[in-house]
């Protein structure tokens, strides 16, 4: 038997899950940026080059309540990273941000590699074959678990098909590593969510099941406002399944002020949805595009309530 004093998290998420919900983290992005990095610069090179602000901002929201860190690796793979003439640092890049991500979370939280699209389209639709993109994310994904990542969360995904490649992809590292996968989402003319690709709910997340997914859901998406959140919560929960849910919302509908895209939705307005996304059946609930430690706090107590 081994009595520990200190809270452990429990090591398995998903059993973590079973037992109650957990608050994620917000927007990673836009924080690098206030603390001075330029718009369209590699974030990723950040993890090495200055690991204190990357780990500042983890900690942020640690202390804010979140339980699930999310690594600053969102253009993690060779495609992204070639844009910026990183290809050859994908494995120390993404070990980098696992680490960094580690160094914050502690004991008592879980470290969620991020993998998000790899920014062209797959075949027939562009030129990208499924084994380079498979081949890819598992470069990515070693790096990530070899840095120390507790699950793979593939997020911003409008491609069932990318994603099923992400998904496996994780597996073909580990086969136990719990996979999360989110999809962006946005609303039709008729009231239902689509993706940018024009998959439904019920294919995207279904494909997503099938391929091995423990937790699903959505994050971002354009133009969702917070009552669509709980509207697009209800189907997915009905499309997972068995799987558990995870909801990230922007903060609120993204807005045009003075030409700069801004997002208004106050950490009070944040808590009420968690609420309503949590009676919904969502498990996991954190925050995408726009949401500050601030609102993750709000978030977190709605959680823990
Ligand atoms: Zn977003």
């Amino acid at each position: 038997m081994n009595f520990s004093i200190r809270p452990m998290k429990q090591n398995n998420l998903i059993e973590a899950l079973a037992a109650g919900p957990l608050c994620g983290d917000g927007a990673m992005g836009t924080l690098l940026m206030a603390r001075g990095m330029a718009g369209g610069s590699c974030g990723m090179a950040w993890n090495i080059d200055q690991p204190e602000d990357v780990i500042a901002i983890h900690r942020a929201y640690r202390e804010a309540g979140s339980r699930l860190i999310t690594t600053n690796s969102f253009g993690g793979s060779r495609f992204i990273l070639a844009l910026h003439g990183r290809a050859a640092d994908v494995r120390d890049l993404n070990i980098a941000a696992a680490k960094v991500a580690r160094t914050a979370a502690g004991d008592d939280a879980w470290v969620l590699g991020d993998v998000g699209p790899c920014g062209d389209f797959l075949e027939p639709v562009g030129d990208l074959t499924e084994d380079e993109v498979r081949d890819a994310f598992r470069d990515q994904i070693e790096g990530l678990i070899a840095g120390g990542a507790d699950a793979i969360l593939v997020e911003t995904m409008s491609d069932p098909g990318e994603m099923i490649l992400g998904i496996e992809a994780a597996h073909a590292c580990d086969p136990n590593i719990p996979v999360i996968a989110t999809y962006a989402f946005q609303k039709t003319a008729d009231g239902g969510f689509r993706t940018m690709m024009g998959s439904t709910v019920a294919d995207a997340i279904g494909k997503a099941v099938d391929a091995g997914a423990a937790v699903v859901g959505a994050n971002c998406g354009s133009s969702l406002d917070l009552d669509d959140y709980v509207t697009l919560c209800k189907e997915i929960v009905v499309a997972g399944g068995p799987a558990h849910v995870i909801i990230q919302p922007n903060a609120g509908a993204p807005q045009q002020v003075g030409g700069q895209t801004v997002y208004l939705a106050t950490p009070a307005q944040m808590a009420d949805t968690a609420r309503r996304l949590l009676d919904a059946g969502a498990r996991i609930i954190g925050g995408c595009c726009g949401t500050t430690p601030e609102h993750l706090a709000a978030i977190a107590k709605a959680v823990a309530m």
